[in-house]
């Protein structure tokens, strides 16, 4: 193990000093502010002292890049530079010779792969030499389901913004955390809840994630605290029990509801409501991993023509299905997200991949069975604090 020390006048400036003397796999052991005498002993500055630690065998990847022939980052993939021969080639992306236009699509796509995946590594590489609360946190966040990516994006943020960044204990760095995500929110993706002027609101999603009962909560905000008239229309009509469960929360409401086996049929109930302010419509749960699904429910969708789309998912559901999930209805004119089951689960990172990734807003959170309390709108404060993992929100 090689150990410097580094006097300098703050973290940026030790960053690039260590990324320069010991590689990208540097360690940072310690970091303190100390004060340095000037000139005759008089007006002494503050400056920062950083010690950090890299393996014996790093110094050699740091003379090798000097010699400029190690490339910035290796991919996982690659074989040691230094080796002869056409696998090295596998090191740089290739360029197509001049005037050749050869599968320029997949070559392209290709290209941006790999890309990726150097700029992935290296933003993994940049935060892995960050002090230990930053990267304990990081780690909180992928543990929390944020993804990978995203994940790092947010803690270079920090990093970028903040030049005190290492002077922070890990409290103090997850409330700047938080505050830095409930403004990514608040400047992009702003919660919002049903619109006042839209009349009809059509509600998808998988079965069983809580669509029904999201269907009813909504209803009786409506009614009771918006005093909107309000109608239902399901055509969840594979389950008896779907239909039934809403005529319930019809008759306890007192709204009408008609139920729907056709897309003709749509149209004729939503011009039997004509008096209502207000009309939701539960669509059939089915498995839309299966793209014919999709074709009707779209076909469905557009005889309804409904003046918002809302995508109910449940964060029970595996992060990683819900991301096929959600490209599934890539063809579905989705307007915001809903998330349910907040209660039965501890990870929420979903909530922040997802309407990230598809640059969609929030319109209610669900937080348990009960109709119609266990439903809210969440602040972007909230979200923030239910992605960072601070679980005492809940
Ligand atoms: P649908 O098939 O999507 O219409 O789902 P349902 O509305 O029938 O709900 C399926 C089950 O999930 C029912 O037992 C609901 O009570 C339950 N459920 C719905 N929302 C929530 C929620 O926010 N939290 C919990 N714990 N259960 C919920």
């Amino acid at each position: 193990m090689i150990v410097k020390r580094y006097v300098v006048k703050d973290m940026p400036e030790a960053l690039t000093k260590i990324r320069q003397d010991l590689g990208h796999d540097a360690v940072i052991l310690s970091s303190k502010k100390i004060k340095q005498r000037g000139l005759f002993g008089l007006f002494s500055v503050t400056q920062l002292e950083v010690v950090a630690a890299v393996n014996d065998k790093e110094p050699q990847i740091a003379e090798k890049k000097k010699e400029g022939k190690q490339p910035l980052v290796q991919p996982s993939n690659t074989v040691n530079s230094s080796e002869p021969g056409p696998q090295n080639e596998r090191n740089h992306i290739k360029q197509p010779e001049p005037g050749v236009h050869q599968n320029s699509d997949a070559q392209v796509l290709k290209e941006v792969q790999e890309l990726r995946g150097i700029l992935a590594k290296f933003l993994h590489q940049s935060s892995e030499i960050l002090p230990a609360p930053i990267q304990k946190i990081r780690s909180e966040l992928v543990a929390n389901d944020v993804s990978p990516e995203f994940a790092e994006r947010l803690i270079l943020n920090m990093v970028k913004e903040n030049e005190e960044i290492h002077l922070l204990n890990e409290q103090e760095f997850r409330h700047l955390l938080t505050d830095l995500i409930s403004k990514e929110i608040n400047d992009i993706l702003l919660p919002s809840p049903l619109a006042s002027d839209s009349r009809i609101v059509a509600f998808v999603g998988p079965t069983g994630v809580g669509k029904t009962t999201t269907i009813a909560k909504v209803a009786a905000e409506e009614l009771l605290k918006n005093r909107r008239r309000v109608g239902l229309i399901t055509a969840d009509t594979y389950r008896i029990a779907a239909v039934e469960q809403l005529k319930t929360y019809a008759n306890i409401l007192q709204i009408p509801v008609e139920v729907v086996f056709t897309t003709e049929e749509v149209e004729q109930a939503i011009e039997k409501m004509k008096d209502r302010d207000l009309i939701l419509i539960d669509t059939a749960g089915r498995n839309y991993g299966d793209l014919v699904f999709v074709e009707h429910l779209n076909q469905f969708l557009q005889a309804s023509r409904p003046d918002e789309t809302c995508l109910v998912l449940s964060l029970t559901t595996k992060s990683t299905d819900l991301e096929h999930i959600v490209a599934n209805f890539e063809g579905v004119a989705i307007d915001k997200f809903i998330f349910t089951k907040l209660d039965e689960t501890t990870s929420y990172g979903a909530i922040y991949n997802l309407t990230h990734r598809f640059k969609k807003p929030l319109a209610y959170l669900t937080t348990g069975q009960n109709v119609p309390d266990d439903i809210e709108v969440a602040t972007p404060e909230r979200i923030a604090r239910l992605v960072v993992g601070e679980k005492q929100y809940v």
